[in-house]
Protein backbone atom coordinates (compact mmCIF):
# COMPACT_ATOMS: atom_id res chain seq x y z
CA UNK A 1 0.00 0.00 0.00
CA UNK A 2 0.88 3.70 -0.83
CA UNK A 3 -0.57 4.57 2.76
CA UNK A 4 2.29 6.05 3.94
CA UNK A 5 1.68 8.89 1.97
CA UNK A 6 -2.43 9.64 2.76
CA UNK A 7 -3.13 7.46 -0.69
CA UNK A 8 -5.06 4.68 -0.04
CA UNK A 9 -5.12 3.19 -4.00
CA UNK A 10 -1.88 1.52 -5.61
CA UNK A 11 -0.10 3.29 -7.52
CA UNK A 12 -0.24 2.94 -11.48
CA UNK A 13 2.92 2.05 -13.99
CA UNK A 14 0.93 4.77 -16.35
CA UNK A 15 -1.45 6.24 -15.17
CA UNK A 16 -4.16 6.65 -18.09
CA UNK A 17 -6.97 6.85 -15.23
CA UNK A 18 -5.69 10.37 -13.83
CA UNK A 19 -5.28 11.42 -17.17
CA UNK A 20 -8.91 10.52 -18.25
CA UNK A 21 -10.16 12.52 -15.31
CA UNK A 22 -8.56 15.27 -16.21
CA UNK A 23 -9.41 15.77 -19.82
CA UNK A 24 -13.07 14.31 -19.08
CA UNK A 25 -14.87 17.14 -20.45
CA UNK A 26 -12.98 18.08 -23.59
CA UNK A 27 -12.85 13.88 -24.80
CA UNK A 28 -15.89 13.14 -23.95
CA UNK A 29 -17.16 16.59 -25.80
CA UNK A 30 -14.88 15.17 -28.48
CA UNK A 31 -16.75 12.13 -28.39
CA UNK A 32 -20.29 12.60 -28.79
CA UNK A 33 -19.43 14.86 -31.63
CA UNK A 34 -18.05 11.84 -33.44
CA UNK A 35 -21.07 10.06 -32.42
CA UNK A 36 -23.81 12.14 -33.53
CA UNK A 37 -22.31 12.53 -36.90
CA UNK A 38 -21.69 9.11 -37.51
CA UNK A 39 -18.54 8.90 -39.42
CA UNK A 40 -16.70 6.22 -37.72
CA UNK A 41 -14.34 5.81 -40.50
CA UNK A 42 -12.31 8.50 -42.24
CA UNK A 43 -14.56 10.83 -40.62
CA UNK A 44 -13.10 14.42 -40.55
CA UNK A 45 -11.34 14.22 -37.18
CA UNK A 46 -8.86 12.06 -38.90
CA UNK A 47 -7.56 14.39 -41.15
CA UNK A 48 -7.40 16.87 -38.59
CA UNK A 49 -5.53 14.88 -36.76
CA UNK A 50 -2.96 14.26 -39.86
CA UNK A 51 -2.38 17.28 -40.47
CA UNK A 52 -1.69 18.69 -36.50
CA UNK A 53 0.95 15.42 -36.13
CA UNK A 54 2.79 16.33 -39.59
CA UNK A 55 2.93 20.00 -38.15
CA UNK A 56 3.96 19.25 -34.64
CA UNK A 57 6.70 16.34 -36.26
CA UNK A 58 7.84 18.61 -38.51
CA UNK A 59 7.11 16.57 -42.00
CA UNK A 60 5.20 17.33 -45.21
CA UNK A 61 3.16 13.48 -44.48
CA UNK A 62 1.31 12.07 -41.47
CA UNK A 63 -0.92 8.81 -42.59
CA UNK A 64 -2.55 7.38 -39.91
CA UNK A 65 -3.27 3.54 -39.78
CA UNK A 66 -4.76 1.02 -37.51
CA UNK A 67 -1.68 0.82 -35.15
CA UNK A 68 2.23 0.85 -34.85
CA UNK A 69 3.39 -2.74 -36.27
CA UNK A 70 1.39 -2.34 -39.23
CA UNK A 71 3.08 1.14 -39.50
CA UNK A 72 6.45 -0.66 -39.96
CA UNK A 73 4.80 -3.10 -42.38
CA UNK A 74 3.13 -0.38 -44.60
CA UNK A 75 6.55 1.53 -45.01
CA UNK A 76 8.40 -1.47 -46.09
CA UNK A 77 5.38 -2.22 -48.60
CA UNK A 78 5.75 1.01 -49.94
CA UNK A 79 9.35 0.39 -50.35
CA UNK A 80 8.84 -2.42 -52.03
CA UNK A 81 10.96 -4.86 -49.17
CA UNK A 82 10.17 -8.46 -49.47
CA UNK A 83 11.74 -11.82 -49.89
CA UNK A 84 15.40 -11.79 -50.04
CA UNK A 85 16.25 -8.50 -48.44
CA UNK A 86 17.94 -8.07 -45.16
CA UNK A 87 16.62 -5.72 -42.49
CA UNK A 88 18.55 -4.28 -39.85
CA UNK A 89 17.08 -4.07 -36.42
CA UNK A 90 17.66 -3.96 -33.17
CA UNK A 91 17.74 -6.96 -30.99
CA UNK A 92 16.40 -5.58 -27.94
CA UNK A 93 13.29 -3.73 -28.52
CA UNK A 94 9.70 -4.64 -28.40
CA UNK A 95 8.86 -7.90 -31.03
CA UNK A 96 7.25 -5.69 -33.65
CA UNK A 97 10.19 -4.00 -34.93
CA UNK A 98 11.57 -7.41 -36.47
CA UNK A 99 7.97 -8.77 -36.82
CA UNK A 100 7.26 -6.59 -39.07
CA UNK A 101 10.16 -7.29 -41.78
CA UNK A 102 9.06 -11.08 -41.48
CA UNK A 103 5.18 -10.15 -42.51
CA UNK A 104 7.13 -8.89 -45.61
CA UNK A 105 8.99 -11.90 -46.62
CA UNK A 106 11.75 -9.85 -45.78
CA UNK A 107 14.85 -11.23 -43.03
CA UNK A 108 15.33 -9.32 -39.72
CA UNK A 109 19.69 -9.23 -38.96
CA UNK A 110 19.25 -8.50 -35.17
CA UNK A 111 22.37 -5.89 -34.21
CA UNK A 112 23.26 -5.16 -30.48
CA UNK A 113 22.27 -2.27 -28.53
CA UNK A 114 24.52 0.62 -27.17
CA UNK A 115 24.69 -0.88 -23.25
CA UNK A 116 24.17 3.50 -21.97
CA UNK A 117 21.31 4.46 -24.28
CA UNK A 118 19.59 1.30 -24.89
CA UNK A 119 19.30 2.22 -28.65
CA UNK A 120 20.76 0.81 -31.75
CA UNK A 121 24.87 0.87 -31.64
CA UNK A 122 25.69 2.30 -34.85
CA UNK A 123 29.40 0.40 -34.33
CA UNK A 124 27.51 -3.17 -34.63
CA UNK A 125 25.46 -1.90 -37.22
CA UNK A 126 28.19 -1.61 -39.78
CA UNK A 127 29.72 -4.78 -38.56
CA UNK A 128 26.85 -6.85 -39.29
CA UNK A 129 26.03 -4.92 -42.79
CA UNK A 130 29.82 -5.69 -43.52
CA UNK A 131 28.60 -9.67 -42.42
CA UNK A 132 25.73 -9.48 -44.89
CA UNK A 133 27.74 -7.80 -47.73
CA UNK A 134 30.40 -10.50 -47.69
CA UNK A 135 28.25 -13.74 -47.17
CA UNK A 136 26.16 -12.10 -50.68
CA UNK A 137 22.81 -14.26 -49.68
CA UNK A 138 20.79 -11.16 -48.64
CA UNK A 139 20.64 -8.15 -50.32
CA UNK A 140 21.20 -5.28 -47.32
CA UNK A 141 17.77 -2.61 -47.73
CA UNK A 142 16.89 -1.25 -44.75
CA UNK A 143 17.80 -0.37 -41.13
CA UNK A 144 15.15 -0.05 -38.50
CA UNK A 145 16.17 2.43 -35.66
CA UNK A 146 14.23 2.28 -32.38
CA UNK A 147 13.59 5.53 -29.89
CA UNK A 148 13.65 3.19 -27.28
CA UNK A 149 11.96 3.62 -23.72
CA UNK A 150 11.52 7.65 -25.39
CA UNK A 151 14.88 8.48 -26.42
CA UNK A 152 15.44 9.05 -30.16
CA UNK A 153 18.28 6.68 -31.78
CA UNK A 154 22.03 8.24 -32.60
CA UNK A 155 20.75 9.61 -35.91
CA UNK A 156 23.39 10.98 -36.64
CA UNK A 157 25.63 8.53 -36.85
CA UNK A 158 22.71 5.79 -38.14
CA UNK A 159 22.30 8.77 -41.05
CA UNK A 160 26.23 8.04 -41.83
CA UNK A 161 26.01 4.53 -41.84
CA UNK A 162 22.61 4.07 -44.23
CA UNK A 163 24.49 6.81 -46.44
CA UNK A 164 27.55 4.85 -46.52
CA UNK A 165 26.22 1.50 -47.71
CA UNK A 166 22.73 2.88 -49.27
CA UNK A 167 20.23 1.84 -47.53
CA UNK A 168 16.93 3.05 -46.28
CA UNK A 169 16.63 4.28 -42.45
CA UNK A 170 13.07 3.72 -41.30
CA UNK A 171 12.19 5.43 -37.68
CA UNK A 172 10.03 2.96 -35.41
CA UNK A 173 9.32 6.00 -33.12
CA UNK A 174 6.62 3.59 -31.03
CA UNK A 175 8.22 5.31 -28.08
CA UNK A 176 9.63 7.73 -29.36
CA UNK A 177 6.68 10.49 -29.90
CA UNK A 178 8.00 13.74 -28.52
CA UNK A 179 11.48 13.32 -27.99
CA UNK A 180 13.99 15.71 -29.85
CA UNK A 181 17.50 15.95 -30.90
CA UNK A 182 18.58 19.91 -30.87
CA UNK A 183 14.91 20.70 -30.90
CA UNK A 184 14.45 18.50 -33.81
CA UNK A 185 10.98 15.82 -33.39
CA UNK A 186 11.13 12.11 -33.20
CA UNK A 187 9.37 10.81 -36.30
CA UNK A 188 11.04 13.33 -38.52
CA UNK A 189 14.72 11.49 -38.57
CA UNK A 190 13.84 8.41 -40.97
CA UNK A 191 13.17 8.45 -44.58
CA UNK A 192 10.23 7.16 -43.30
CA UNK A 193 9.20 7.22 -39.77
CA UNK A 194 6.49 5.48 -37.64
CA UNK A 195 4.54 5.75 -34.39
CA UNK A 196 1.52 3.72 -32.14
CA UNK A 197 -0.57 5.48 -29.94
CA UNK A 198 -1.26 2.07 -28.47
CA UNK A 199 -2.89 3.42 -25.31
CA UNK A 200 0.74 3.39 -22.75
CA UNK A 201 3.01 4.93 -24.81
CA UNK A 202 4.10 8.79 -24.83
CA UNK A 203 0.59 9.87 -26.81
CA UNK A 204 -1.98 7.30 -26.39
CA UNK A 205 -5.54 6.75 -27.78
CA UNK A 206 -7.84 4.70 -25.93
CA UNK A 207 -7.49 1.77 -28.27
CA UNK A 208 -4.91 0.59 -31.20
CA UNK A 209 -3.67 3.56 -33.07
CA UNK A 210 -0.90 4.17 -35.18
CA UNK A 211 0.96 6.26 -37.83
CA UNK A 212 3.38 6.74 -40.99
CA UNK A 213 5.56 10.38 -41.34
CA UNK A 214 7.44 10.93 -44.36
CA UNK A 215 8.79 14.30 -46.35
CA UNK A 216 8.18 12.03 -49.56
CA UNK A 217 5.17 12.66 -52.11
CA UNK A 218 5.71 9.57 -53.69
CA UNK A 219 5.88 7.24 -50.63
CA UNK A 220 3.07 8.99 -48.53
CA UNK A 221 0.61 8.30 -51.54
CA UNK A 222 1.35 4.80 -51.89
CA UNK A 223 0.80 4.35 -48.32
CA UNK A 224 -2.47 6.19 -48.46
CA UNK A 225 -2.99 3.52 -51.15
CA UNK A 226 -2.01 1.00 -48.99
CA UNK A 227 -3.56 1.06 -45.87
CA UNK A 228 -7.11 1.44 -47.76
CA UNK A 229 -6.86 -1.88 -49.72
CA UNK A 230 -4.38 -0.37 -52.20
CA UNK A 231 -7.22 1.87 -53.56
CA UNK A 232 -6.40 4.02 -56.63
CA UNK A 233 -9.02 6.67 -57.34
CA UNK A 234 -11.09 5.06 -54.21
CA UNK A 235 -11.89 2.21 -52.09
CA UNK A 236 -13.28 0.11 -55.13
CA UNK A 237 -10.87 0.68 -57.85
CA UNK A 238 -8.03 -1.15 -56.50
CA UNK A 239 -5.07 -1.19 -58.40
CA UNK A 240 -2.46 -2.96 -55.81
CA UNK A 241 -2.85 -5.07 -53.04
CA UNK A 242 -2.77 -3.28 -49.53
CA UNK A 243 -4.35 -4.05 -46.02
CA UNK A 244 -6.61 -2.37 -44.15
CA UNK A 245 -5.25 -0.39 -41.55
CA UNK A 246 -6.80 3.14 -40.79
CA UNK A 247 -7.48 4.97 -37.69
CA UNK A 248 -11.29 5.22 -36.76
CA UNK A 249 -12.51 8.77 -36.15
CA UNK A 250 -13.28 8.39 -32.72
CA UNK A 251 -9.56 7.51 -31.62
CA UNK A 252 -9.07 10.53 -34.15
CA UNK A 253 -11.00 12.95 -31.95
CA UNK A 254 -9.72 11.85 -28.83
CA UNK A 255 -5.64 11.62 -30.14
CA UNK A 256 -6.51 15.68 -31.06
CA UNK A 257 -7.20 16.53 -26.98
CA UNK A 258 -4.72 13.90 -26.19
CA UNK A 259 -2.30 15.93 -28.34
CA UNK A 260 -2.62 19.27 -26.94
CA UNK A 261 -2.34 18.14 -23.24
CA UNK A 262 0.73 16.42 -24.25
CA UNK A 263 2.24 19.41 -26.07
CA UNK A 264 1.31 21.94 -23.42
CA UNK A 265 1.91 19.84 -20.31
CA UNK A 266 2.43 16.17 -20.42
CA UNK A 267 5.82 16.26 -22.30
CA UNK A 268 7.05 18.71 -19.78
CA UNK A 269 6.03 16.89 -16.39
CA UNK A 270 7.08 13.74 -17.50
CA UNK A 271 10.68 15.18 -17.98
CA UNK A 272 10.36 16.54 -14.29
CA UNK A 273 9.04 13.30 -12.94
CA UNK A 274 12.10 11.34 -14.81
CA UNK A 275 14.62 14.32 -12.83
CA UNK A 276 13.18 13.41 -9.45
CA UNK A 277 14.09 9.61 -10.11
CA UNK A 278 17.97 10.74 -10.39
CA UNK A 279 18.43 11.06 -6.54
CA UNK A 280 18.77 7.11 -7.38
CA UNK A 281 22.53 7.50 -8.63
CA UNK A 282 23.07 8.78 -5.13
CA UNK A 283 22.48 5.27 -4.13
CA UNK A 284 24.72 3.26 -6.74
CA UNK A 285 21.65 2.87 -9.44
CA UNK A 286 22.46 2.88 -12.66
CA UNK A 287 19.70 5.75 -14.24
CA UNK A 288 18.77 5.30 -17.85
CA UNK A 289 21.26 8.56 -19.23
CA UNK A 290 20.08 10.78 -22.33
CA UNK A 291 22.82 11.60 -24.66
CA UNK A 292 23.72 15.55 -24.73
CA UNK A 293 21.00 17.26 -26.74
CA UNK A 294 18.77 14.87 -26.77
CA UNK A 295 15.61 14.81 -24.63
CA UNK A 296 13.06 11.79 -24.05
CA UNK A 297 9.76 11.79 -24.14
CA UNK A 298 9.97 9.01 -21.19
CA UNK A 299 7.54 6.46 -22.53
CA UNK A 300 9.77 3.84 -20.13
CA UNK A 301 12.06 4.88 -17.41
CA UNK A 302 14.63 2.13 -17.14
CA UNK A 303 17.12 1.41 -14.50
CA UNK A 304 19.91 -0.88 -14.68
CA UNK A 305 20.59 -3.50 -11.67
CA UNK A 306 23.87 -5.38 -10.35
CA UNK A 307 22.37 -8.51 -11.52
CA UNK A 308 19.43 -10.18 -11.80
CA UNK A 309 19.46 -11.37 -8.19
CA UNK A 310 19.75 -7.86 -7.62
CA UNK A 311 16.41 -6.81 -10.00
CA UNK A 312 14.37 -9.59 -8.32
CA UNK A 313 14.79 -8.47 -4.71
CA UNK A 314 14.08 -4.44 -5.78
CA UNK A 315 11.35 -5.92 -7.79
CA UNK A 316 9.70 -8.19 -5.00
CA UNK A 317 10.39 -5.49 -2.30
CA UNK A 318 8.50 -2.73 -4.72
CA UNK A 319 5.42 -5.33 -5.42
CA UNK A 320 4.97 -5.56 -1.76
CA UNK A 321 4.60 -2.10 -1.00
CA UNK A 322 2.06 -1.53 -4.31
CA UNK A 323 4.33 -0.31 -6.78
CA UNK A 324 4.42 -1.84 -10.30
CA UNK A 325 7.43 -2.50 -12.16
CA UNK A 326 7.85 -4.41 -15.37
CA UNK A 327 10.93 -5.94 -17.07
CA UNK A 328 11.24 -4.68 -20.61
CA UNK A 329 12.74 -6.85 -22.26
CA UNK A 330 13.14 -10.02 -21.10
CA UNK A 331 15.29 -11.72 -23.70
CA UNK A 332 16.78 -10.34 -27.23
CA UNK A 333 14.71 -10.36 -30.63
CA UNK A 334 17.15 -13.34 -31.87
CA UNK A 335 16.07 -15.42 -28.79
CA UNK A 336 12.65 -15.55 -30.05
CA UNK A 337 10.88 -18.71 -30.88
CA UNK A 338 9.08 -16.68 -33.44
CA UNK A 339 12.38 -15.89 -35.23
CA UNK A 340 13.93 -19.52 -35.35
CA UNK A 341 14.94 -20.05 -39.12
CA UNK A 342 13.41 -16.74 -39.78
CA UNK A 343 16.46 -14.42 -39.08
CA UNK A 344 20.13 -13.72 -39.11
CA UNK A 345 22.12 -13.92 -35.66
CA UNK A 346 25.52 -11.97 -35.60
CA UNK A 347 28.12 -12.85 -33.21
CA UNK A 348 27.74 -10.99 -30.18
CA UNK A 349 24.97 -9.37 -28.17
CA UNK A 350 27.08 -8.54 -25.21
CA UNK A 351 25.19 -5.45 -24.10
CA UNK A 352 21.17 -7.15 -25.36
CA UNK A 353 22.69 -9.96 -22.50
CA UNK A 354 24.11 -7.87 -19.90
CA UNK A 355 20.64 -5.39 -20.52
CA UNK A 356 17.94 -8.25 -20.29
CA UNK A 357 19.63 -9.19 -17.56
CA UNK A 358 19.61 -6.45 -15.23
CA UNK A 359 16.57 -3.59 -16.45
CA UNK A 360 13.76 -2.72 -14.42
CA UNK A 361 11.30 0.12 -15.16
CA UNK A 362 9.54 1.90 -12.84
CA UNK A 363 6.69 4.36 -12.51
CA UNK A 364 6.56 7.12 -14.66
CA UNK A 365 3.87 9.16 -16.61
CA UNK A 366 3.25 13.30 -16.24
CA UNK A 367 0.76 12.97 -13.63
CA UNK A 368 2.94 11.01 -10.79
CA UNK A 369 3.83 13.11 -7.56
CA UNK A 370 7.22 13.90 -5.91
CA UNK A 371 6.22 12.10 -3.17
CA UNK A 372 5.58 9.21 -5.12
CA UNK A 373 8.75 8.87 -6.75
CA UNK A 374 10.53 9.54 -3.50
CA UNK A 375 8.78 6.75 -1.91
CA UNK A 376 9.87 4.26 -4.68
CA UNK A 377 13.40 5.71 -4.44
CA UNK A 378 13.42 5.18 -0.75
CA UNK A 379 12.21 1.43 -1.41
CA UNK A 380 15.10 0.74 -3.77
CA UNK A 381 17.27 2.78 -1.57
CA UNK A 382 16.65 0.44 1.17
CA UNK A 383 16.63 -2.82 -0.85
CA UNK A 384 19.91 -2.60 -2.31
C1 LIG B 1 4.53 -0.64 -29.19
C2 LIG B 1 5.59 -0.78 -30.17
C3 LIG B 1 5.34 -1.12 -31.50
C4 LIG B 1 4.00 -1.55 -32.02
O1 LIG B 1 2.95 -0.71 -31.77
P1 LIG B 1 1.45 -1.29 -31.78
O2 LIG B 1 0.62 -0.06 -31.91
O3 LIG B 1 1.25 -1.99 -30.47
O4 LIG B 1 1.30 -2.21 -32.93
C5 LIG B 1 6.40 -1.15 -32.39
N1 LIG B 1 7.64 -0.88 -31.99
C6 LIG B 1 7.93 -0.56 -30.71
C7 LIG B 1 9.34 -0.26 -30.33
C8 LIG B 1 6.93 -0.52 -29.75
O5 LIG B 1 7.22 -0.23 -28.48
Amino acid sequence: MFGKYGNEEEMEFRDLKIQYQILKHDIDFAIEKVMSRADFISGKEVKALEEKLAEYVGVKHCITCANGTDALVLALMAWGIGEGDAVFVPDFTFFSTGEAPVVCGATPVFVDVDKTTFNISADALEQAILQIREEDVLRPKVIIAVDLFGQPADYGSLREVAEKYGLLLLEDGAQGFGGTIRKRKACSFGDISTTSFFPSKPLGCYGDGGAVFTDNDEWAELIRSLCVHGKGKDKYDNIRIGMNSRLDTLQAAILQVKLWQFNTYELQQVNVAARWYEELSDYGVIIPRTAEHFMSSWAQYTIVCKDKAQRERVQKALKAEGVPTMVYYVKGLHEQKAFENKCVVVEKYENTQYLTNRVLSLPIHPYLRKEQVKYVVELIQETI
